[in-house]
């Protein structure tokens, strides 16, 4: 879905105002009134995003590059001058998608427009994009996002093939705007790009190697999103806790983690997705010792099968997991865990699938992100033989989410009666009616009397559970 929050560009800034249409700080008073003009011609873009938040936070920086450079956003297509895509291609589906959305663009609908595709597919298709849609004028992978500007400035000049697909980059993506969708809270890439190999996955093909943030220029935006009113920071990675410093201060992720929390202003941090073999008790440690840390580790097993985690060379055993989840359950207040995980990976038996199920029994995760294995090209499990059918995948699946809805609905249960701190973000189209998140990451929709709750953090009663919601009211 297209995330149109609209924010005034003063308020991305801290008020600065920086010259329309250049990249800020590239500019000279004369050149402002230049490219004003040249603003004019540039016109109004549409921007889809598909796939993760890691995605969705990405398309928050084209956004931020584009505004800086003198577009406007607007909310649909037909009227956009330039359109992008910013695309998925972890699983088929996804990948797929994105085909569709150009075949509604054909040359004849495509009048004048200037169309790209932007991620994943960007990245493992390639110039064959330009093949398939021969109307496409710019493909750029994730990993040469970098690069954006100027290959936005061949754009503009009339390049009709204009690339962008190099994954050897050790630049980080980063903009001196970025146009957030959520004005409390705020997601913020620590570390780029995927150095682990697992055999099912095309992160490290389409998002290239492992690339870490300075912590300095993080904590530097940290302090500035605290100034603009973010409460709220999410710091993302592909594998967040693999996080590296490469400046001399060489910070460890957990004390990453707690140099954010100290930053006035800042309420609430949280972190996604946590890799299994990096995950040590120091994480643990910090959350124990910081309560603006957010009691909640989303930690993928993907399988509870030590052969099949074998096979997708997720470098860990079943047990050595679950020793990962002893140092979380081992916290002095509750961190709620949720999870990943891939049913019909070639091979899976019966058992492989028995052990996933009593994994879930011994965890009892909070929540679980669940998917059918997807074949993806460049990566070694293609080759794998004993390719499971589509039927006997879906009928896995339902087995796996039929365990869990269980789980979560004993959970859910002891929640009732008790209560929790919400950072309220939406309000319902019925008066009263609000919702929010938890610390622990769960959504609760409530009831409050009170006007203007939206960014607030109210308490708030659990009254009622479902599997999947939470309801309750505001209390004083
Ligand atoms: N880096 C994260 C990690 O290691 O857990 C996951 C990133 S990936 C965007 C999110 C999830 O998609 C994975 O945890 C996995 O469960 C799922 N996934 C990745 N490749 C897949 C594939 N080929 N088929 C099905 N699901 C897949
Ligand atoms: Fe993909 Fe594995 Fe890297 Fe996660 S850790 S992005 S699943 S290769």
């Amino acid at each position: 879905m297209s995330k149109t929050f609209d924010i005034g560009l003063e308020r991305l800034t801290g008020g600065a105002r920086f010259p329309v249409g250049v990249p800020v700080g590239a500019g000279d008073a004369n050149a402002e009134t230049d490219t004003l003009a040249a603003s004019a011609l540039r016109g109004t873009f549409f921007l889809e995003t598909f796939g993760c938040q890691m995605n969705d936070h990405d398309s928050e920086k084209v956004a931020g590059v584009l505004l800086s450079r003198g577009y406007r956003q607007v909310e649909t297509p037909e009227s956009a001058s330039l359109i992008l895509y910013n695309t998925c291609s972890i699983r088929e589906k996804a990948a797929q998608k994105v085909f569709s959305r150009l075949g509604e663009f054909g040359l004849q609908q495509n009048a004048g427009r200037i169309i790209g595709v932007l991620g994943c597919v960007a990245q493992q298709e390639g110039e064959e994009i330009f093949r398939r849609a021969p109307w496409v004028s710019l493909v750029c992978g994730s990993a040469s996002y970098s690069k954006l500007p100027e290959l936005l400035a061949q754009v503009e000049a009339g390049n009709q093939r204009v690339t962008g697909l190099d994954t050897d980059t050790d630049e980080t993506f980063e903009t001196p705007v970025t146009r957030r969708d959520n004005p409390w809270r705020a997601y913020l890439t620590i570390i780029e790009g995927c150095d682990k190999a697992c055999s099912y996955c095309v992160v490290p093909y389409t998002r290239g190697p492992e690339r870490s943030r300075a912590s300095d220029s993080i904590l530097r935006e940290v302090r500035q999103l605290a100034e603009l009113g973010f409460t709220e920071v999410q710091l993302l990675g592909q594998t967040v806790n693999s996080y590296a410093d490469p400046t001399a201060r060489k910070m460890k992720f957990s004390e990453l983690l707690l140099a954010v929390a100290d930053e006035p202003g800042i309420r609430r941090v949280r972190f996604t997705t946590s890799h299994p073999r990096d995950f040590s008790q120091d994480i643990v440690d910090a959350i124990d010792a910081q309560p603006k840390l957010c009691n909640h580790v989303h930690l993928p097993v993907q399988s509870g099968s030590t052969r099949i985690l074998r096979s997708m060379q997720r470098t860990y055993t079943r047990d050595e997991y679950l020793e990962k989840i002893a140092i979380i359950r081992g916290a002095k207040r509750p961190i709620s865990i949720t999870t990943d995980i891939i049913v019909g990976f070639p091979g899976e038996t019966e058992e492989d699938l028995g052990e996933t199920l009593s994994l879930l029994e011994v965890v009892k995760y909070d929540a679980m992100f669940s998917f059918k294995y997807s074949a993806r090209p460049h990566t070694p499990s293609l080759a794998m033989k004993d390719a499971i059918s589509e039927e006997e995948k879906s009928r896995r699946l339902a087995i796996l989410q039929d365990k869990q809805r269980a789980i979560q609905t004993a959970k859910h249960a002891t929640m009732v009666g008790e209560v929790y701190e919400l950072l309220v973000s939406t309000k319902s189209r019925r008066e009263t009616q609000w919702s929010g998140h938890t610390s622990c990451h769960r959504v609760v929709n409530f009831s409050s009397q009170e006007q203007a709750l939206l960014g607030k953090y109210v308490q708030v009663r659990i009254t009622g559970a479902t599997p999947n919601s939470l309801a309750g009211e505001q209390v004083p």
